[in-house]
């Protein structure tokens, strides 16, 4: 099983009755459904797995138990080949309403027809943006506990966040860092109990709640992350080597812009309970849209891939219908 799908070479004038923008866990399942639904489908996706590939074990997803996550996007790549879903591992820039269809525009591979979309394009990491940040980047800052946790072997680092993302990057840290220190600007944590009570637990993690990272000072790599207690206004300058900014993500707000896709207060896609969006015949699903923020969950995407594929379906038809 491969963790990329097969290449594919597409006819431009070929027409499809719906393509899936995004290749993350809602995109997969989209696809899924829409597959089996015998609906001529196109994925078009950069990132096999989406945030997916920055998980590291999966063990809250129904039936696969302790799954690591790229065992879990092979799993999901070869549910789609079995459909013989095309896969085209490009960006889509935009997309316009051009008649009865949507004339979709890629960054590399020009432009591609549907009836329907489904836009599954998930969401962009929080930044701190504070002084240090970019210049520090891939130098000791990092955004990916899973992706770079084993580099930090016997040093300390700091983790930010207080969210599931966070408490997971601190647990799967405390076992390579010589420290962890747990930056959170409030006193409560809003990740899972368990993981929170795991974390906790640990002889090398020390939480430092109602603050914040001021400032990250360095020369080469980063030395000193500079926190601050909202509370007591007290500065403190924590010797680090790495400090993981896990504070969540931004919502889709430029590309909804761009194609005309109403957000809510947020920026999310804003969905009903159909994944319907204002636009006819565009759906959309997973981390994108304006459901369940902050209960983001592969289940929670799956089904909402699996439910936009319904939709495109019921719409395909109705459409029918009325021809
Ligand atoms: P999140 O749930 O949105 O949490 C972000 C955390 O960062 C919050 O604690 C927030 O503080 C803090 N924060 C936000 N902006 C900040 C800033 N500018 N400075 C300092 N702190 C800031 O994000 P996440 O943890 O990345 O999770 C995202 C989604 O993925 C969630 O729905 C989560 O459940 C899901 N997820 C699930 C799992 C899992 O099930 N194992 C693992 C990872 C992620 P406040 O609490 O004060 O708002």
């Amino acid at each position: 099983m491969s963790l990329i799908p097969r290449s594919t070479n597409i006819n431009p004038n070929e027409k499809f009755d719906t393509i899936i923008i995004g290749l993350g866990p809602a995109a997969y399942s989209a696809a899924l459904y829409a597959a089996r639904y015998m609906l001529k489908t196109l994925v078009i996706g950069e990132t096999p797995g989406g945030q997916l590939t920055e998980a590291g074990e999966v063990d809250d997803y129904l039936g696969l138990i302790g799954v690591q996550a790229s065992e879990m996007i092979k799993l999901f790549n070869a549910h789609v080949e079995k459909y013989k879903v095309p896969v085209l591992m490009d960006r889509v820039e935009s997309f316009k309403r051009e008649g009865e269809e949507y004339v979709v525009k890629t960054k590399r591979k020009g432009e591609f027809r549907a009836s329907t979309l489904i836009v599954a394009v998930g969401t962009k990491r929080r930044k701190l943006n504070v002084p240090g940040e970019n210049e520090f980047i891939g130098r000791g800052v990092s955004y990916c506990s899973v992706c770079d946790a084993p580099l930090f072997k016997n040093r300390p680092v700091v983790v930010v966040g207080g969210g599931n993302s966070a408490l997971d990057g601190a647990e799967l840290l405390s076992r390579y860092a010589t420290k962890v220190y747990l930056v959170h600007r409030r006193e409560e944590f809003r990740a899972q109990p368990i993981i929170v009570k795991l974390v906790k637990e640990k002889p090398n993690v020390e939480l430092i709640l109602n603050s914040v990272v001021k400032e990250i000072k360095g020369d080469k790599l980063v030395r000193k992350v500079v926190v601050q207690n909202m509370k007591t206004g007290e500065v403190r300058e924590i010797d680090a080597n790495g400090i993981f900014v896990e504070i969540g993500f931004e919502p889709p707000t430029e590309f909804a812009k761009i194609n005309g896709l109403e957000v809510d207060e947020q920026g999310y896609i804003k969905v009903d309970d159909w994944t319907r969006t204002n636009l006819p015949g565009v759906f959309a699903a997973g981390d994108c849209t304006n459901k369940w923020i902050g209960f983001r969950q592969v289940a929670t995407s799956t089904a909402m891939g699996a439910v936009a594929a319904h939709s495109a379906y019921n719409y395909l038809n109705e459409r029918k219908g009325k021809t």
